[in-house]
């Protein structure tokens, strides 16, 4: 089984949509999709969080702009007999979670700093699962999983990090059962062990979750999909002839990574390399070109 992890612009747009379905469709099944939320809306969940901070309820409007764009990527890609039923998820995770949580923000005066928190960890936690309900209404064969039904974290100084024993307990069970279709899981997001209350892992997230998926599920690869060729020598906007890297090590990613080339998130080497598995870096906008894999 492989892991597939599409970020924000492969899941932003119908087309690049499309792209992912048949990317998918061309994997052998079963097949594990990890997904980010649709590109720009995470930054616009913490702008409205914001705004409705300020009293500010305008933020309202921005939000069915958002409705509006889930919608039409629904008519534009799930498949025609599960249409009616994804609308209505986002219908009901919009009016009955986010609008009622960021009018509590708005206009309750005296909200403390760590209920605030709370409430906009659980309001950012959205974009993941809206992108998700469509995306697995993509596939007849789409299997819905619920990150936060087994990612864990747990507070770490002022932090929270993994808890990587509670974690991979509840993988293993909540994915005994994956003997064929495209399974289809939430990246970023996560409950606090003790307390229960939303968390997620950081900005960028999502190939963290992957990888951490694909290390507890022994995956065979994990594929992180995106929208450059791979890593590259060099900065393509101040280096014109920068070229992919075709094959680089563990090591030699996580110093890229470190050094802030911004193709995946730091931590998301560790637990692959730890367990051997192939990552490679593709693209979604040119699934034809090799990318980059990461090895031993
Ligand atoms: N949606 C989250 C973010 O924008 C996580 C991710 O995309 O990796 O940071
Ligand atoms: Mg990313």
């Amino acid at each position: 089984m492989k892991v597939m992890k599409f970020g924000g612009t492969s899941v932003g747009s119908i087309e690049s949509l499309r792209n992912l379905r048949d990317i998918v469709n061309a994997a052998p099944k079963p097949v594990l999709v990890v997904v980010s939320a649709m590109g720009g809306f995470t930054n616009q969940l913490l702008a409205m969080c914001e705004q409705a901070q300020q009293r500010d309820i305008s933020c309202l409007d921005t939000l069915e702009q958002a409705r509006q764009r889930h919608h039409e990527a629904i008519d534009g890609v799930v498949v025609e007999s599960m249409r009616d039923q994804v609308h209505a998820t986002i219908d009901r995770f919009i009016d009955e979670s986010l609008k009622p949580y960021y009018l509590a923000l708005a206009t309750n005066p005296r909200m403390g700093v760590d209920e605030m928190q709370r409430l906009c960890d659980a309001i950012v936690a959205h974009g993941e699962i809206l992108s998700s309900a469509i995306v697995t209404g993509m596939f007849e064969d789409g299997v819905p999983h619920l990150s936060l039904n087994y990612m864990r974290t747990r507070a770490d100084g002022a932090g929270r990090v993994l808890d990587w024993e509670e974690t991979e307990r509840l993988v293993k069970e909540d994915f005994s059962s994956m003997d064929e279709g495209v399974h289809v899981a939430q990246g970023f997001i996560s409950r606090d062990k003790d307390s229960g209350d939303v968390t997620n892992l950081g900005r960028g997230g999502s190939d963290y979750t992957a990888a951490i998926l694909a290390a507890l599920l022994d995956a065979e690869a994990l594929e992180i999909w995106t929208d450059v060729d791979g890593f590259m020598t060099a900065d393509p906007r101040t280096h014109p002839d920068a070229t992919v890297i075709p094959q680089m090590t563990y090591a030699q990613a996580q110093e890229m990574c470190d050094a802030g080339a911004k193709v995946i998130y730091p931590p998301t080497i560790a637990p692959v390399a730890m367990k051997h598995i192939p990552v490679w870096v593709k693209n979604t906008f040119n699934p034809a070109a090799p990318g980059t894999v990461i090895v031993d």
